[in-house]
């Protein structure tokens, strides 16, 4: 990998870093999710970043994929476990990390956030070019299992490309037994999600984000597609967006239209299966021998 590229997922996770700092502020009781993800991609741009797909703001059962709506009411309460997912990019290379927050002093989350690290540290030591996806996968079951918890075994770490977060690899949460090693110049994201509840995620309903399969000639909202190709490109993007600039109405028809044909894919929430309460910790590392994580 050349320098200049290095230099830039370097820079992304500056950036990401300094907004986890900044997010540990606003996340609080009665905080509402919409203000704090507003505060947050806002934050990014600010520092110099663009956001590489919405803030991710999942509650409690909610593993992932929550993105609030242009009116959104939700608000932070007491015993809320909150996972904040932050992607920055620079010209497409991506920082992608997340952390986990207790909302007041429940220990049931700080155990289930410190089994998430845990398993995320632990993971991070063994990285290395030629180190397989699952001795990764098993260290980081082995830590969560070692607190009592169950890991997610249906959501998995992935490695990182320009303008691309899911590109091929898979890292997974436990030892699922693929003989796929770690390639140097590789990047990736590990993320260890600890719950105590039976660690299956299953979809719900929309969770707000979206992202371009392919690119496509539309005959209505023209101009919403072209929004999308140049602001967004293949990265995903919040309903809440396009709902602000566009309006509800039109956007709810194009983006309907859009999925029905599978031009645009929808992100679903995704709950644990047995309602468990779940914690996510994540980085983004360039697998070198002397590793660099980024976030
Ligand atoms: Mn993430
Ligand atoms: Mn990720």
């Amino acid at each position: 990998m050349n320098k200049e590229i290095i230099e830039k997922y370097k820079k992304a996770g500056e950036i990401a870093k300094e907004v986890k700092v900044f997010a540990k502020n606003l996340v609080k009781e009665n905080a509402s999710v919409l203000d704090i993800a507003n505060a947050i991609e806002a934050k990014i741009k600010e520092l110099g970043g663009e956001v590489a797909f919405p803030l991710n703001i999942s509650i409690n059962e909610v593993a992932a994929h929550y993105v609030p709506s242009i009116n959104d009411k939700k608000i932070l309460q007491k015993d809320d476990l909150v996972k904040i997912d932050i992607g920055v990019h620079i010209d497409g290379y991506i920082a992608d990390t997340a952390i986990s927050f207790s909302i007041g002093d429940n220990s049931e989350n700080k155990k289930l956030i410190s089994a998430a690290e845990e398993g995320l540290n632990a993971a991070i030591k063994l990285i290395k070019p030629g180190v397989s996806v699952s001795e990764i996968g098993s260290v980081i079951n082995e830590k969560i299992s070692s607190a009592g918890f169950q890991p997610i075994r249906n959501l998995t770490g992935h490695n990182l490309d320009q303008y691309e977060i899911h590109s091929g690899l898979t890292i997974p949460n436990y030892n699922n037994g693929s003989d796929i090693i770690l390639e140097e110049g590789d990047v990736i994201a590990i993320e260890p999600f600890a719950t105590n509840g039976a660690g299956i995620v299953v979809e719900g309903r929309n969770g707000g984000s979206f992202s371009l399969i392919e690119n496509a000639v539309v005959r209505q909202g023209r101009d919403i597609m072209k929004h999308i190709q140049t602001e967004y490109k293949t990265l995903p993007f919040a309903k809440r967006w396009l709902d602000e600039k566009f309006g509800l109405l039109k956007t709810n028809l194009f983006l309907n239209s859009c999925v029905r044909k599978e031009i645009i894919k929808e992100y679903k929430m995704l709950k644990e299966q047995n309602n468990g309460k779940v914690a996510q910790a994540e980085h983004t590392i360039i697998v070198l021998d002397k590793p660099i994580i980024i976030t």
